[in-house]
Parts: structure tokens; C-alpha cells; sequence
């Protein structure tokens, strides 16, 4: 039996690294420091409660394998928490406790009697006679794709969604822009909570149905049964509370629900457009309440995530395209995902009305016109047009690998014009010209706008080129900005 701590865990990490990703790994297993290896138990020292939960919730059956095969099944785990980090004078202090098996669910025969809300709030003005939840039951964690973008909210989303009300995670606020998906995420949350605990009275309002409502109750005389209700509220999800913003008594009486649901132990969860520190007309006093739980963003999904949506979203419509035409797709729209999830939609329109496969003809297609319509920016494809056209040469081979300068010139003008004109990646443009990495496309945006500066006709080039997207010229000031920006 190992008794050194460093090579029990050292062995326990080998396990450990292989079941969980690179960054997970980084992040919450390579700052433990194992402290020792008594009574077949492994003490390990993480740097905060928050951590200590943080594992609990998300990494308690891998570490339970790794304990399993360094001690053996009666192996134990135990926690030593850095509470206070001490200074010279005094020393840091520890909390030690012992690792939670994990916990099997419930018996599903043992369900709770459903709890009967007695609720004296005017029921004609919560739009409902039952206790609905107001929860779109297709929001679910199993079709929420976690991604770099989403992952700390979807992983903290998910442990408040298992113990509601219990993590330190409470409130619990995920902001981002629009179409990345907070009403999705904290519906998702709403809705596991409503499967696997059936007495807890879960429920969904936008913030501006919680303004009318208040507005309503004030109206009607019905204000304290309005916050009465909102008080016997186990799960409170309020999406897109920057709409509270400058509507000073409805924050005062959020203020008071949040306070009472708060120290009644009941879970509020909120998404917000920015982060609570950006959100302006919002009282002080509501904003540090905001700050005690967990703020977490939401971003752009990135190329991989766009994937894994895209494929993700045709599953579910029980539909096949192939990957060149889904890498295709990932690599033109980098916006949101309502707007991948808004192309899927017209993909699968033109495809039956034409009666035909949705394949890279279509799609390139789809994807001009959507592009038109929206009044979208100019397109890695709209772009390549122009410059076959411009410069006479073949698509062929203005991807292909030639390194005359017949070919050179073009390809890099067009990257170079990509780069101004889109938000695509580098690697995004690279796979415009064969996948080339994104050295090249740094090098060819470099030349070139060293070439505009030093070379007369390369600067004439540029602006015809310019000049022949109409679009630009239409926004002429906007896109002389962009293009002094980048190249002073
Ligand atoms: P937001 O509330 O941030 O504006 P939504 O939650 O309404 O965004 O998301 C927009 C659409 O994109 C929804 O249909 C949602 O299901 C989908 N969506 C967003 N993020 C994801 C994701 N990570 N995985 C799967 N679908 C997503
Ligand atoms: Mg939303």
C-alpha cells in the first residue's frame, strides 16, 4: 500500500487526466496539493470552499475511480479547505471534510406529495389558473451544447439544477449577448429541477412580464398578493433582468422578493445582456445582492461548438447533410447561434421546396441570399467572387497552391479583404483558400498593407476593389474608419 501522498496522487492524476479535458484538468485538478495517506484515506488540500464544492458537484465519480484504483474500494478522499490564507502572524486555516459518496437519485416511487400553493395573487394576472412554470420543456442540458464559450455557466447551471438553492452559487447570473443562449441555459436549469424534484414550485418570468405584472398589481391594489406569490416561489428564473433597469419600484420590489427568497434558502437564477457590473439604472443595493452568487458569460460559440451545434440542431430534425457542407456552414457564420440555428431552417426550407439535397451548392446559395436579406456585412463567398472576377483568374486557382505571382496577388488581396471586411477568424479565411493555416493569412493581410502604403497601384487596386462592393460605399465613412484603424 502506497503511503506517500505525492505518488498516491501523482498515480490518482494519471487516472484523472484521461476521463476529464485538458482545460478542466488544468483548472481544477493541478492546484490540489495531497497533504497525506492515513487509514486508507488520501487527504488532498484544495484553495477555497467554492473549489471544494466546485469538484463535489462535477468531478465526484472520477475521483471516486482514481481513489478506487489507488486504495481500493474501501479507499477514502478528504478535503482539506484553505479557508483563510493567514499571513506572517498567523497560519493559513483548513477545513477538513470528508469526501460525499456519490449520492444515488431518489426512488422515483417516492415522490413527494405535490405541494399546493395557496396563492392569493390575482390569478387572472399571472395569466394562468394553474401554477405553470412558464418553461419551454424543449430547453433541456441534454441539447445545450457545452462549449469553451458556455462552459463555466452551463457546469455551475447544472450543480444549481442538482442542489437548487444549496451551492454557493445563489444567485446565479449568466449574461452574454443575444442568441447565445442564457434563456436556453437557465430554462435548462428550470427544467431538471422540475423533473427530478416535483415539489419545488420552479418558475420562468422575463423581466418585462414581472414589470407589467408589478404594474398590474399596483393598479389593481393587488401588490402585496403579488409579492406574496412571487415569495412562495421555490426556483425563481428571471431572464434578461437589464430590462429592470431605470424602473426603480419594480427593482425595490424585486429587491424585497429576492431578500426573502434568499435567506429562505430558495434559488434565484437571472440573465442579464452584461455583466452586473455594466448594468447602469439598477439600484446599488440590488446590484451587490446580484454580486453574491456567481456571475458567469456566455460567448460566441466557437468553430468547434458551432459544429457541434450545427450537428447537434439536424439530428434533431432527423436530418443528413455532409460534413464538408457543416464545416462550411461553421465556417461562414461565427455570429450567434439563433442565427446558425435560422440558417438550418431556410437550408431545410430550400431544400424541399426544391426538392433536392441540402449540398454546398445549396447551401452557398442559402447563405447569399440570408446574407442579403439580413443586410449582413460582406461574405468570405461575396468576396471570392469579386476577386476571381476582378482578376480574371479561376477559383481553381485562386485556392490552389501556385506561388506565381498571378495567383499570389489575388490571394492575398482576398484574405486581406476578409480580414477587413468580415469578423471571420484567421483560420476561418485560411479554410477559404484550402485550408491554409493562419500564418499565411497574417502574412498575405501584412503584405498587403504594406503594398497599399508603398505601392501606388496596389492602391488603386484596393479601392476599386472597395469601391465594387456596393455595400461598403454605402457605409463609406464607417469602412474608411475600419481601414485607417487597421493599417495606421
Ligand atoms: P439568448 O437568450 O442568449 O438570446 P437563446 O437561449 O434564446 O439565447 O438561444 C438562441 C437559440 O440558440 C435557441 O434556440 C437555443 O436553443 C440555441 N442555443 C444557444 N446556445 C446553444 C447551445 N450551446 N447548444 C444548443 N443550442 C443552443
Ligand atoms: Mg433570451
Amino acid at each position: 500500500m502506497q503511503s506517500d501522498p505525492r505518488l498516491v496522487w501523482a498515480k490518482c492524476l494519471d487516472i484523472i487526466r484521461h476521463e476529464i479535458n485538458e482545460q478542466s484538468f488544468k483548472t481544477w485538478f493541478e492546484p490540489i496539493v495531497p497533504v497525506r495517506v492515513a487509514n486508507n484515506t488520501l487527504m488532498i488540500q484544495v484553495p477555497s470552499q467554492f473549489f471544494y464544492e466546485w469538484l463535489e458537484e462535477n468531478y465526484v465519480h472520477v475521483l471516486r475511480k482514481a481513489i478506487d484504483y489507488t486504495l481500493g474500494r474501501n479507499g477514502m478522499l478528504e478535503y482539506s479547505i484553505i479557508v483563510d490564507r493567514g499571513n506572517r502572524q498567523n497560519p493559513p486555516i483548513a477545513l477538513n471534510v470528508p469526501n460525499q459518496k456519490p449520492s444515488t437519485p431518489p426512488p422515483a416511487a417516492k415522490q413527494p406529495e405535490p405541494t399546493i400553493y395557496q396563492s392569493p395573487f390575482n390569478l387572472k394576472d399571472l395569466d394562468s389558473l394553474e401554477l405553470d412554470s412558464y418553461l419551454n420543456p424543449h430547453y433541456t442540458f441534454e441539447n445545450y451544447i457545452e462549449g469553451d464559450c458556455n462552459r463555466l455557466g452551463r457546469s455551475a447551471g447544472f450543480a444549481v439544477a442538482q442542489r437548487p438553492g444549496v451551492t454557493s452559487f445563489n444567485p446565479l447570473m449568466i449574461y452574454g449577448g443575444v442568441g447565445l443562449g442564457k434563456t436556453h441555459l437557465i430554462q435548462a436549469i428550470g427544467n431538471y429541477i422540475k423533473n427530478t424534484q416535483a415539489n419545488k414550485f420552479v418558475l420562468y418570468v422575463s423581466s418585462e412580464k414581472f414589470v407589467n405584472q408589478f404594474i398590474n398589481a399596483i393598479r389593481n391594489n393587488t401588490l402585496q398578493a403579488f409579492t406574496n406569490f412571487y415569495m412562495q416561489v421555490d426556483v425563481l428564473i428571471i431572464d434578461d433582468v437589464q430590462f429592470l433597469a431605470g424602473k426603480e419600484k419594480t427593482q425595490e420590489s424585486f429587491f424585497h422578493i429576492f431578500n426573502h427568497l434568499h435567506q429562505s434558502g430558495k434559488q434565484i437564477i437571472m440573465s442579464s445582456d452584461r455583466p452586473p457590473r455594466e448594468l447602469s439604472g439598477m439600484q446599488d443595493r440590488l446590484l451587490s445582492r446580484f454580486k453574491w452568487g456567481l456571475s458567469a458569460d456566455v460567448q460566441q460559440p466557437d468553430f468547434e461548438t458551432r459544429i457541434a451545434i450545427i450537428q447537434k440542431k439536424l439530428q434533431a430534425d432527423g436530418i443528413y447533410i455532409k460534413d464538408e457542407v457543416i464545416e462550411y456552414l461553421a465556417h461562414s457564420i461565427d455570429t450567434n447561434v439563433r442565427e446558425i440555428e435560422g440558417v438550418i431552417v431556410s437550408l431545410m426550407a430550400h431544400a424541399s421546396l426544391n426538392r433536392r439535397e441540402i449540398d454546398m451548392d445549396l447551401a452557398r446559395a442559402t447563405l447569399k441570399n440570408i446574407v442579403v436579406d439580413t443586410e449582413k456585412e460582406i461574405t468570405a463567398d461575396s468576396i471570392i467572387d469579386t476577386i476571381v472576377n476582378h482578376f480574371s483568374i479561376s477559383l481553381a486557382d485562386l485556392k490552389g497552391k501556385s506561388r506565381k505571382k498571378e495567383m499570389v496577388f489575388p490571394r492575398q488581396v482576398a484574405m486581406y479583404l476578409m480580414k477587413e471586411f468580415t469578423d471571420l477568424p484567421l483560420k476561418s479565411i485560411g479554410y477559404h483558400f484550402g485550408g491554409r493555416d493562419h500564418s499565411t493569412v497574417i502574412h498575405a493581410v501584412q503584405t498587403i498593407s504594406v503594398s497599399i502604403e508603398n505601392d501606388k497601384e496596389v492602391e488603386k487596386t484596393i479601392d476599386t476593389l472597395y469601391k465594387s462592393f456596393n455595400r461598403v460605399r454605402e457605409k463609406g465613412q464607417e469602412s474608411t474608419d475600419h481601414k485607417k484603424s487597421s493599417s495606421h
